[in-house]
C-alpha cells in the first residue's frame, strides 16, 4: 500500500510539475497596462475621408496610396525619378518626409529604389499576402498611403541589402535648393 500510495504521490507530483511549467508567470501577476500599447493607426496624424483624398490625388495617385495599387513599371514617374538630383522624397498624399535622394539606388526593377527610409518613423510596413505570396509592404505612417514593398536580402550591393520599391506617383520629390531650411 505505502509504495502504492508513494508512486500516487510522485505521479501527481510529477503532473502538476509538468502541468505548471509553461505557465511560470501566472495571469494574475502580469501588470495591467494604464494604457492600451501604441497601433499603427494611432500614429496616423492625417486622416481624410475618400471624398477628400479622390479631390486632392490624381486618380493614379488615389489608385496607388489609397488602393494600394501599383503604377506601370518603367513608366512616368520612374523615368523623372532617374534624372531627379539631391532632394528629399516626401509623402504624394501628405507631404511627411519619407526617403532622400542620398539613398537611392538603380536596382533596374522598373520602380524608385531606395536602400533606406530617410525618416524612420514616418515610414511603417505590415504584411502583404495579396497575390498568393509573403510580401512585405511599405506604408506612410501619417496618413496611412500605400507606398510600395520592401524586400531584404536580394544581394544588392547596399549598405542595407534591402530594397524599398516604391511606387514614384506616390511620392513627391523636394528639390535640395528648393527645400526651406525651416518647415
Ligand atoms: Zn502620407
Amino acid at each position: 500500500m505505502n509504495r502504492i500510495h508513494t508512486r500516487l504521490v510522485l505521479g501527481l507530483t510529477l503532473a502538476v510539475l509538468v502541468g505548471c511549467a509553461p505557465k511560470e508567470t501566472p495571469p494574475l501577476a502580469m501588470p495591467t497596462p494604464s494604457h492600451p500599447p501604441a497601433t499603427p493607426a494611432e500614429t496616423n496624424t492625417v486622416t481624410k475621408t475618400d471624398a477628400e483624398w479622390r479631390k486632392l490625388l490624381t486618380p493614379e495617385q488615389y489608385h496607388v496610396l489609397r488602393e494600394a495599387g501599383t503604377e506601370r513599371a518603367h513608366g512616368k514617374a520612374y523615368e523623372e525619378f532617374k534624372a531627379q538630383g539631391a532632394g528629399t522624397y516626401v509623402c504624394g498624399g501628405c507631404g511627411a518626409e519619407l526617403f532622400s535622394s542620398a539613398h537611392k539606388f538603380d536596382s533596374h526593377c522598373g520602380w524608385p529604389s531606395f536602400y533606406d527610409p530617410a525618416n524612420a518613423k514616418n515610414v511603417r510596413t505590415r504584411e502583404d499576402r495579396s497575390f498568393g505570396g509573403v510580401r512585405v509592404e511599405v506604408l506612410c505612417a501619417k496618413c496611412n498611403g500605400h507606398l510600395g514593398h520592401v524586400f531584404k536580402g536580394e544581394g544588392f550591393a547596399t549598405p542595407t541589402d534591402q530594397r524599398y520599391c516604391i511606387n514614384g506617383v506616390a511620392l513627391k520629390f523636394v528639390p535640395k535648393s528648393a527645400a526651406p531650411r525651416t518647415p
